[in-house]
């Protein structure tokens, strides 16, 4: 329970669905995977939430980060990190975005395939590159799918191929998959880039750095590794894999650095019932998937939900499905997951969903049904 959102709350009451980001979380979290992680450079994933404040606070901190298109990297610089803290980590990118952010400054970029990498030589001459592969996304609550990466024969391709464009293959990046609770995913990526590094130097690329993704969870309904395990775990795989000759690492935090920091209020809009017989009672707020809320789906995100003056998911409760007040049939948030209720919960009354920090403004429709985007205040 964070005491200041809380409080935010009781003596401003904004108007509902509102997130509220507490800027000392964030602060926290940059300083414990900082602590946990030292010699990593930390670029935050800009997506996660990119609100100025946010961005402000991080790039006096001196964090840099990790951005997916041209706007965010605008974003970036805006809140005051230099070009040289920017990474364009997107392998899908425009011919012409490339070119826009080299003219910013940008000298960093991902790729994953032999077009991207042509597109790259030509647009960004004299750029870093690093190559992503594929990982299996096991054990992570919101894997990433097959959409990015490559496998590691055509990786060692090329990033042999970058030596002689006009390009400086410079490492290889993965991501373990989003809200990872499994530490030994790591290892598992980790020993492959060490195997491609080996093969590579015997072919003449000396490969410096290595990038391990985001992946570091929020505390959502159920409990998740400390920071500092996390931290111990990749030191000691990159020990195991590299011995003494460590490379340059880069870590992109993005739900980790600001789920926790954030709380959004709602307001309950209807609590009904199907039938007379029906055993479970709906409850419609007025977020939903649509304008905010979108990685419930599958119900694979479990955000705690407090029912304001009632305290946390009551035991003594009723179950209850909740759905969000779009007319779209899809915007339903949590039918199996077992959320219960107070029996005298009624419209109007309050709910605060926690740890929304991360994936919620920017994931908010601009107008369905009229509804307005997700409001955020950062304190
Ligand atoms: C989204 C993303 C991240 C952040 O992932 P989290 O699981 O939120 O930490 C990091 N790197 C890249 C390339 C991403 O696309």
């Amino acid at each position: 329970m964070n005491q200041k959102i809380a409080r935010f709350f009781e003596e401003q009451r904004p108007q509902t669905p509102c997130l509220v980001v507490d800027l000392d979380v964030v602060e926290q979290n940059y300083n414990d995977l900082h602590d946990a992680l030292p010699d990593a450079r930390i670029f935050y994933a800009v997506k996660a939430n990119p609100a100025p404040e946010i961005l402000a606070l991080l790039a006096r901190l001196g964090s840099a980060f990790d951005c997916a298109s041209v706007p965010e990297i605008q974003m970036a610089l805006a809140a005051g990190a230099p070009a040289e803290r920017i990474s364009y980590g997107n392998t899908i990118k425009k011919e012409a975005d490339i070119r826009r952010a080299y003219e910013l400054g940008v000298r960093l970029f991902a790729f994953d395939s032999d077009a991207e990498l042509e597109k790259l030589a030509r647009s960004a001459p004299g750029a870093r590159v690093f190559c992503r592969i594929l990982t299996s996304g096991e054990g992570a609550e919101w894997p990433l799918s097959r959409k990015f990466g490559c496998d590691l024969k055509m990786a060692r391709a090329l990033l042999l191929k970058a030596r002689d464009l006009p390009v400086e293959p410079y490492g290889v990046s993965f991501h373990v998959g989003s809200q990872q609770k499994d530490l030994k995913q790591w290892d598992h990526a980790i020993f492959q880039v060490a195997q491609l590094f080996r093969e590579l130097e015997v072919l003449g690329v000396d490969l410096g750095m290595i990038n391990l993704g985001g992946g570091f969870p929020t505390r959502y309904r159920t409990d998740v590794p400390e920071c500092t395990a996390y931290g111990q775990a990749i030191f000691e795989s990159l020990r195991t894999h590299f011995g003494n000759h460590l490379p340059e690492t880069i870590v992109e935090p993005g739900r980790g650095m600001v789920g926790n920091a954030g709380v959004i209020e709602s307001e309950v809009v209807l609590v009904s019932r199907k039938s007379d017989e029906d055993p479970k009672r709906w409850v419609y707020l007025d977020i939903g998937k649509f304008s905010g809320l979108a990685e419930t789906m599958d119900e694979a995100i479990q955000y705690p939900i407090e029912v304001v003056g009632e305290g946390m998911d009551d035991p003594d409760g009723e179950a209850v499905i909740l759905a969000g007040p779009t007319c779209d049939s899809a915007d339903v948030l949590y039918e199996r997951a077992e959320y219960r209720m107070p029996s005298e919960l009624k419209a109007g009354d309050r709910v605060r969903i926690h740890a929304t920090g991360a994936y919620t403004t920017t994931y908010s429709a601009v107008c369905f049904n009229g509804f307005a985007p997700l409001q955020q205040i950062c304190i």
